[in-house]
């Protein structure tokens, strides 16, 4: 998954620390970062001395096998032909999978910092606390910490078949096979959430839940929980279709390979796929 670097090892530390010349800084246009071109298709986000930002613009995301990585509180036009902004789900696809990493990370904290400017309380500015990652109101004192949105991720199974779907047009740009997935909402375990979910998306009963593994989304700001579980009761599935445009049962040797298993959903099709799980 995206997030298994090793042996390189991400530090999520926070130092209050101007950059220096080497310091790797993350340039964001929307949902697009800016990257040095390189001949190899490999992704690389320039140095610091690079580019023409003051420290003052930026500010310490975390660490990359001791690499300290900075977003730059500004937007930049493209400096010259040796630069281009590449789009986040770009980005993820390339080499070496630390630098994916780290892009889809920094943009997490970055729509984190740039979409909480202001005291949700009381409406004056927040300020960049030095001791911790946190953000705090100058006028009444109240912190706000970086958001996670948790999410779950489901594969329901009925022995040898697994229930996969597809987005609706309207509701996901991509027209991957994927797993039952949603929001937590407030007041609700994350097994609650596979069950609701489940239900109001093809609705199935499950029973059986069982953990599967997680994984950060910075793309999306989640914190994804999948989960495998087993069908309880009638098969027969009855779409959402605001959301899903198809969900379907496919036995284990008929499951669709995504091409990479950069993502949770991915891994988790391909290990049942493989009779893993
Ligand atoms: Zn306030």
């Amino acid at each position: 998954m995206i997030q298994d670097i090793a042996p390189a090892r991400f530090d999520g530390t926070y130092q209050p620390a101007p950059p220096v010349d080497d310091s790797l800084v993350c340039v964001f246009q929307g949902q697009r970062i800016l990257c040095v071109l390189s001949p190899g298709g490999t992704l690389t986000l320039p140095r610091f001395c690079e580019l023409p930002v003051a420290a003052g613009d930026c500010l310490h995301l975390f660490s990359v096998d001791r690499q300290d990585y900075f977003w730059c509180r500004r937007s930049l036009r493209l400096l010259n032909c040796d630069y281009r902004y590449l789009s986040l789900r770009r980005a993820l696809s390339l080499p070496p999978q630390a630098a994916a990493f780290a892009a889809v990370t920094a943009y997490h904290l970055a729509a984190w910092y740039a979409s909480n400017r202001f005291c949700g309380r009381c409406g004056q500015p927040l300020a960049y606390c030095n001791d911790e990652r946190a953000l705090e109101c100058s006028s009444c004192g109240r912190r706000v910490y970086p958001r996670i949105n948790p999410a779950i991720i489901v594969g329901v199974t009925d022995g040898d078949r697994l229930l996969v779907t597809k987005y609706a047009p309207s509701h996901a740009p991509t027209r991957h096979y994927a797993l039952i997935a949603g929001f937590c909402e407030i007041g609700e375990s994350a097994e609650e959430t596979v069950r609701r979910e489940v239900y109001e998306e093809v609705g199935l009963k499950v029973k059986n839940i069982r953990y599967y593994g997680s994984q950060p989304w910075g793309v999306d700001g989640n914190l994804s929980l999948g989960y495998f579980a087993d069908l309880d009761g009638s098969d027969a599935i009855t779409l959402e279709q605001e959301e899903l445009s198809l969900a379907e049962w496919v036995r284990r040797d008929k499951v669709p390979q995504r091409g990479d298993t950069l993502a949770l959903t991915s891994e988790m099709m391909e290990a049942f796929r493989l009779g893993r799980v």
